[in-house]
């Protein structure tokens, strides 16, 4: 038997002994530590080596830019996790020129057990400039791209992609966190041909956002259907969208959704249910500025953050909570609930809002006022119209005193389109100078003269006929147009005193100011104005305030009273009686005249005591008194005997328009003669 000679021991030894001998060139890369472990002849020419020896004692680290050493790693977790092998089109730079070799990449364990690469020269790459500069683009960019086949199996992955997609996941599907979000792009791939979205994906670094972009193609190896894939990582760019969605749709202050960010949700709420029966809640914390002025604006702040926070403890299910500014919060019950129980709900719900407050030192109670609107058939398609009813139920809620919850009904519908009917006509009215100012003349008791007469605004209303003061006041107190009714009545009182003057009427007239216009900004200057251009004395006018103009923040009311009397007029102090009387409080404020309502006047003589104590605490303060809408001789003889100033009312005559008041004046004096004699 021919004996098979045994190598030498030295190339027993070798490890790489095969590889030796093959011609192509061949060499084996340590990852870990950045230098060849071996290389064959062939290898060693390629890389413009002397010796193997020399080769390996280059540290290939030097000038290797750190996209080419991340990769490198990658390739080697890639062997060891998948055995991975790959043909890439490599440019190398051993002496500094350029050599453009195709190369197989593939694992390969060195002896110490560490997984290493062998890399194999398949030949000199014969490509155009074009194609190697777009090979090293491939191997170098950040964006992801795939080649799929239709079964979802990945045909190639540059080494981006390598890098992020999880070797786990053989299948491109397989990766996606959302399938509808595949299944959307999935559908526009077949039908268009291209689909493109932002997907939330599982990558080797967790969760990541990026962007795909896929078309339809053939792979150029098999010429089958595939899907070319590109991706780039908007993570960053998505948390920061993300984050700025989230404060655009919060309120600042309590975290809960803000009033656009509540269209939004109220829209998907319908989109998803059929609403009719859930409930729509608006809340309103009742005296909420005086919170504020009071206890100051951190105490007004806690009280939100608590009414939000007690709120959405109260949710369930897919119910919405919204701030909608200021202490306005909206709700929607999205059940539907019977009449009881929906009574139930809001009773809790107020109990848990009137619950005491701590803030501080300080415990705080609030009550909230609640307007319900229960989504019918219109409201529940219509979410502006949804609102604008729990928001009239909630006027209706603080008309009727605070702290309670009211449904919308027609009724309250119709009293609201009546109202902003009357709002839009009273307007018009101002405008068009439709507004008239009559005279009801005050009657001095010892002289049984008209001594001064009150200006009261006046409106016949083309269609409607005459319409009351009392309907239109409060409303253009609400919609912020007082200033300006206030300035025309006072302008033309000061015209028509003027006039009378020139005429020889020597009376003085008195102006109603409501308390909104008296705390109005604009409204000491606005009089100041008018008063400067009137022809007649300030003396001759006197303004009508009422009690409830007092309340308040004191020094602001007393230094307006001041800047009034410091203008020359005479203030009157409006429907005395009816409101707090609290006698102490006017003491402080220097008044001319007390007006006492007429409610007080008309139960007479059973009202003797009441008023026999205002007559006596205007002596205190030397204000005179006008009775107010005295009817009878009965009144008339009571007041007479008990020393009250002066009256006003029916019994010697209504407002009248000006010119018929100098006849009245003296039908006044006729009438006084015949009760006196
Ligand atoms: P007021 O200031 O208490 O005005 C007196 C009201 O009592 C007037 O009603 C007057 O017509 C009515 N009156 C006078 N004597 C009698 C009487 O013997 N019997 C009865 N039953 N009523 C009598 P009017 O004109 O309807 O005004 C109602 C309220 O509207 C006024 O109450 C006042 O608060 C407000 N108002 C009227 N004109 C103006 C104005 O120019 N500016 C402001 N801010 N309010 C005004
Ligand atoms: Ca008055
Ligand atoms: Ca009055």
């Amino acid at each position: 038997m021919p004996q098979v000679p045994k190598p030498p021991n030295s190339e027993r030894n070798d490890p790489f002994r095969l590889a030796r001998r093959l011609q192509t060139a061949v060499w084996i890369y340590d990852t870990d530590c950045q230098r060849v472990a071996y290389a064959n002849e062939a290898a060693c020419k390629i890389w413009g080596a002397s010796s193997e020896q020399e080769l390996k004692t280059r540290d290939l680290s030097v000038g290797m830019s750190s996209t080419v050493a991340n990769r490198l790693k990658q390739y080697q977790t890639d062997f060891v996790e998948r055995d991975a092998k790959f043909t890439e089109t490599w440019t190398l730079h051993p002496n500094d020129a350029p050599v453009t070799l195709d190369v197989v990449y593939s694992g390969v364990r060195m002896p110490d057990g560490r997984m290493s690469m062998m890399c194999e020269v398949i030949g000199d790459s014969e490509k155009t400039t074009e194609t190697l500069r777009s090979t090293k683009a491939l191997l170098h960019t950040d964006f992801l791209i795939a080649l799929i086949a239709e079964d979802g199996r990945c045909l190639y992955q540059n080494p981006a992609a390598r890098s992020v997609l999880p070797t786990e996941h053989s299948r491109f599907d397989e990766i996606f966190f959302e399938c509808e979000q595949l299944e959307k792009m999935r559908s526009d791939w077949s039908t268009h041909g291209d689909a493109r979205s932002v997907s939330k994906i599982k990558t080797t670094n967790g969760a990541g956002w990026y962007d795909f972009s896929i078309k339809r193609c053939l792979d150029a190896a098999t010429g089958e259907q595939a899907l070319l894939v590109t991706g780039f990582d908007v993570s960053e760019l998505k948390t920061t969208r993300d984050r700025a969605r989230f404060l655009a749709a919060r309120d600042q202050l309590t975290g809960c959704f803000n009033r656009s960010y509540l269209q939004v949700q109220l829209e998907e709420a319908s989109t998803r249910d059929n609403c009719i029966g859930y409930a729509l809640l608006y809340i309103d914390i009742d005296m909420f500025k005086n919170v504020n002025d009071t206890h100051g604006h951190e105490a007004g702040d806690s009280i939100l953050c608590a009414v939000a926070d007690r709120l959405s403890k109260q949710l369930e299910g897919n119910d919405i909570l919204a701030r909608m500014g200021g202490d306005e919060f909206v709700v929607l019950i999205a059940r539907k609930l019977n009449h009881s129980a929906l009574s139930a709900k809001m009773e809790a719900l107020r109990a848990e809002l009137k619950r005491p407050i701590r803030c501080g030192p300080l415990e705080l109670n609030v009550t909230p006022s609640i307007g319900v609107e229960v989504l019918d058939e219109y409201s529940s398609k219509d979410w502006t119209l949804a609102l604008q009813r729990a928001d009239l139920a909630l006027y209706e809620a603080k008309r009727k005193g605070r702290d309670r919850f009211i449904r919308y009904t027609a009724q309250i519908g119709a009293q609201a389109e009546e109202r902003k009917w009357l709002a839009t006509e009273t307007e018009r009215a101002l405008r068009e100078d439709e507004l008239d100012v009559f005279y009801q003349p005050r009657i001095d008791l010892k002289t049984n003269r008209v001594v001064a007469a009150e200006a009261l605004l006046r409106w016949f209303h083309p269609e409607r006929g005459y319409i009351s003061p009392c309907k239109y006041i409060p409303l253009c107190e609400e919609i912020g147009i007082i200033g300006e009714i206030g300035a025309f009545v006072l302008r033309k009182a000061c015209e028509q005193l003027a006039l009378w003057q020139e005429q020889g009427l020597s009376i003085d007239v008195s102006v109603n100011v409501s308390p909104k216009q008296f705390q109005r900004e604009g409204f000491i200057a606005v009089t100041e104005k008018i008063l400067q251009n009137a022809h007649v004395t300030p003396d001759k006018i006197e303004l009508e305030i009422t009690e409830s103009s007092l309340i308040g923040d004191s020094e602001i009311v007393s230094e307006r009273i001041k800047r009034l009397e410091s203008l020359g007029v005479r203030i009157a102090l409006d429907d005395f009686g009816t409101g707090y009387s609290n006698l102490a409080h006017i003491s402080r404020f220097s008044v001319n005249c007390i007006k006492v309502d007429r409610s007080v006047v008309g139960e007479l003589p059973g009202s003797g005591p009441l008023l026999s104590l205002i007559l006596a605490l205007a002596k205190q303060i030397n204000a005179s008194v006008v009775a107010e809408g005295v009817e009878t001789d009965g009144q008339l003889t009571w007041l007479r005997h008990k020393g009250c100033d002066q009256v006003q009312g029916f019994y010697y005559s209504k407002a009248v328009p000006p010119e018929e008041l100098a006849a009245v004046c003296s039908n006044v004096a006729k009438i006084a003669n015949r009760v006196v004699s």
